[in-house]
């Protein structure tokens, strides 16, 4: 069963200086249900450069007031907001499914983590802190100060669109910056949802600005304004590149990119754990994880075994729309994700790799209205075959073979990427070996590589991210405060 048709879908607005308003371009997007494609689920200004500068120009003159403002108000309204999400769980639970496909009860775990993720910075916020520092004057004082950075452009991607957002929103605006949000066109319902939240929390005007439309439009905007003195950014390398080469030196950079994350078997693991964990990491919303697992490199002597396990619970796997029970397999988001992930599914049969399941564009009965991708596992696959190389952002998973630990850790480590890597084994002194040997910002031994704690610090490395701040926990906070050191002698 699929989900009720909305007839007609509702107009949304940015929200620039504390006023709701359309766009200059006079234009709109629709934002699609990837389970059918004919439902718009809401409409959105396709704003322009104009739109941006007067949203940057508003949070630039909303600093000085918010960066003055008590950290105690500060948390009372990331409080209230986040209420205001425990209060709405369903309903934005419900639209996040419908906007971006996703199983139902992951948006309302979404929807919850991010008023989570709320609550924890504005607790954390008002405890990050300067230090003091000893030397040799009596009189005379050392410490530091953590010191707001100005207006912060927040841009994110549709595959986490409430949760990405409010990791960087909170920390941003509890050490007392002012923000500009542009969502992923695939998912702004869920995005204005976030911003209604902290409108509803009080927030004084200015300090927040809402912004949607395409990149090719805004993109530039959003990161060249020189008032923009930070950009948090989350998604493909390739735009995170182009965002990197458009900032000015001076303008601070968050980059949290793509990956493409290897999980080894060795010989002594439990099989059917890592074809658990191989399934979880690799297919659970339909591979649309950062962190998802798209290599898995097996030890020759366990490969046949652990295929057969891999098989048997692939096989089982349900396929259907975020409001079907059980379902991992859900739609890809859209139709730019279905059309890449049946580029690389051609590409890796080309290449001479072997599909052992799936692989297929389904259609059928009601699968035709969305864009369904049946769980895909190719063997045989060489580590320089581009379905190793590449992120494929979908549910494809590359079993590559390995004959030694070394070699295994060497193909892990043998590609741009190095977001998050994991191990199954018994063997604990493997396992510390690993957490050594493997370059990756986020190393897990015996469990998917997907999943990261709220309160503990996320990001990659190489090509995965910038590697100069980490996202969440308190390590969250850095990013959004520079140092000013105070020598005081009296
Ligand atoms: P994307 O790069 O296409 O878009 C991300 C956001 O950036 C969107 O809002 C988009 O409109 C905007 N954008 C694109 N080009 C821009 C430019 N030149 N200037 C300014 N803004 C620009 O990514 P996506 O398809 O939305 O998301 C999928 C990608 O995100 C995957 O590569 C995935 O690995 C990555 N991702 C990374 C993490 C992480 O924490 N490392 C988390 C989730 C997703």
């Amino acid at each position: 069963m699929f989900h009720v048709i909305v007839a007609k879908a509702e107009r949304y607005k940015n929200l620039i200086n504390g006023q709701w308003e359309e766009s200059s371009s006079e234009k709109t997007f629709g934002s699609i249900n990837p389970a059918n494609k004919e439902e718009v689920v809401g409409v959105f200004q396709a704003s322009t450069k104009e739109d941006v500068k007067r949203a940057i120009e508003s949070a630039d003159r909303a600093f000085e007031s918010w960066a003055a403002t008590a950290p105690s108000k500060r948390a009372a309204i990331l409080d209230k907001a986040a209420q205001y999400l425990i209060d709405h769980a369903d309903q934005f639970a419900e639209e996040l499914t419908r906007e971006e496909g996703k199983p139902v009860n992951a948006a309302r775990g979404e929807v919850i983590r991010s008023a989570q993720t709320l609550k924890y910075y504005a607790v954390e916020g008002q405890s990050h802190s300067g230090e003091t520092f000893p030397q040799d004057d009596p009189d005379m004082d050392v410490s530091t100060r953590l010191e707001p950075l100005g207006v912060i452009s927040v841009i994110t991607p549709w595959n986490f669109p409430l949760s990405i957002p409010a990791r960087k929103i909170a920390p941003a605006l509890i050490t007392g910056n002012t923000v500009v949000f542009k969502p992923s066109s695939e998912t702004p319902l869920v995005a204005y949802r976030l911003v209604e939240a902290l409108v509803h929390g009080g927030l004084p005007q200015g300090v927040l600005n809402f912004v949607t439309g395409h990149s090719s439009d805004i993109g530039d905007s959003l990161v060249d304004h020189p008032a923009v003195k930070a950009v948090t950014f989350t998604g493909s390398t390739g735009a995170g590149e182009r965002i990197q080469r458009n900032v000015s030196f001076d303008t601070r950079t968050q980059m949290e990119l793509g990956g493409k994350n290897p999980l080894i078997v060795m010989e002594d693991a439990d099989i059917e754990l890592a074809a658990k964990l191989t399934v979880n990491g690799g297919f659970n919303l339909s591979g649309q994880a950062c962190t998802g697992t798209s290599r898995v490199i097996v030890m020759k002597e366990v490969k046949e075994k652990f295929l057969k396990a891999l098989l048997d619970k692939t096989k089982s796997l349900k396929m259907g729309s975020g409001f079907e029970e059980g379902v991992m397999i859900c739609p890809l988001a859209s139709e730019k994700q279905l059309k890449n992930v049946l580029k690389y599914i051609d590409i890796g049969k080309q290449e001479g790799a072997s599909l052992l399941y799936g692989g297929e564009h389904v259609e059928e009965g009601d699968f035709s209205k969305g864009y369904y991708v049946s769980p895909t596992i190719f063997t045989d696959v060489t580590p320089s075959m581009r379905i190793a190389q590449e992120e494929i952002f979908g549910p494809v998973i590359a079993v590559i073979e390995a004959s030694s630990y070394e070699e295994a850790v060497r193909i892990a480590n043998g590609v741009e990427y190095g977001l998050s890597a994991s191990i199954v084994t018994t063997n604990l002194k493997t396992a510390q070996r690993f957490t050594r040997d493997i370059k990756a910002g986020t190393v897990k031994v015996n469990r998917t590589t997907t999943g990261n704690l709220m309160n503990a610090p996320f990001g990659g490395i190489k090509k995965s991210s910038t590697s100069t701040f980490r996202e969440s926990g308190r390590a969250g906070l850095d990013f959004f405060t520079q140092i000013k050191t105070v020598y005081v002698g009296y």
